[in-house]
């Protein structure tokens, strides 16, 4: 069963730990990731973009690949289906395949109008009972089409959308999607604080996970971060075991040619890195 994730969030930011957002891309993904988060008993949130959703054949592919996974390999913990930097179009086909959780990124469009359409959305999630993500202040990276420095949220914006009753919200705090520029200046911890005291008990989300160092991971949850994406970071644990297996000739030995094994070194690379992570955010036995 797929479950909203308002529960453990709140858990997460009352337990200072943070719950991984982990993004899926085909059926291995999802494997590796539901199957990491029943070994480590933690809960687990499945990020899904719109290209993603897209590539995956629809998100009615998505809810059915996913509900099937969960009860055939006997699944037990939390587990969220969410939207990744929805659109307000994404948002209603999503909620209409069956997502538990949906983000609205309105942090490109004019301030009024993503507060009015975050509105529309509060009351339709908090109906059915999803879990709603918002977003002040873009994050920067590929996400805009180009490497930026990430965008610092106004911490008076964030007060307004946190107050419409969204279940959490994601504050730019200079973090960035893809890899992370080598002049980097680091999380802006002034500007998480800021937003913090303007919101008060709201979980705030980081995006971005990818090559933010551990102490600052750890800052960022200590101060309020209840939610932590992780996207690049697997791609990149996928593609050095699959580079590996080919590289030793392996797909070229025997029936390594298998889909099945060929694709089986990235499988295992993938649910290695949701653990390194797991156990990093704090959210191991915490289902
Ligand atoms: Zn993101």
């Amino acid at each position: 069963m797929l479950v909203s994730a308002k529960d453990m969030l709140n858990k997460a930011r009352d337990g200072k730990y943070a719950v991984g957002q982990f993004n899926i891309n085909n059926l291995e993904w999802t494997k590796a990731i539901l199957l990491t988060a029943q070994e480590c008993n933690s809960p687990v949130i499945l990020g899904v973009s719109e290209g993603a959703g897209k590539y995956m054949c629809g998100y009615n592919t998505v809810v059915g690949m996913t509900k099937g996974m969960i009860e055939t390999l006997k699944i037990t913990v939390p587990v969220a289906l969410h939207l990744d930097h929805g659109t307000f179009e994404g948002a209603k086909a999503c909620i209409n395949a069956g997502f538990s959780s949906i983000m609205f990124d309105g942090s490109h469009l004019p301030f009024e109008e993503n507060l009015a359409k975050t509105t529309a959305l509060v009351n339709t999630c908090d109906v059915l009972g999803l879990s709603l993500e918002a977003e002040v202040g873009a994050i920067g990276g590929e996400e805009d089409g180009v490497i930026g420095q990430g965008e610092c949220a106004d911490p008076d914006e964030c007060k307004k959308i946190a107050d419409l009753g969204v279940t959490m919200l994601a504050a730019g705090i200079g973090n960035i999607h893809g890899k992370y520029p080598a002049n980097w200046p680091g999380l802006s911890f002034e500007t998480l604080e800021k937003v913090k005291a303007k919101v008060g008990d709201m979980p705030l989300v980081l995006h971005g996970g990818t090559g933010i160092p551990d102490d600052q991971i750890k800052k960022a949850i200590s101060l309020g971060v209840a939610k932590i994406n992780v996207n690049t970071e697997c791609q990149f644990s996928f593609q050095e075991a699959t580079r590996k297996y080919i590289e030793e000739g392996k797909d070229l030995q025997g029936k390594g040619f298998d889909p099945r094994k060929l694709l089986a070194p990235g499988f295992e690379a993938i649910k290695a890195k949701v653990k390194e992570k797991m156990e990093l955010f704090g959210s191991v036995n915490k289902a």
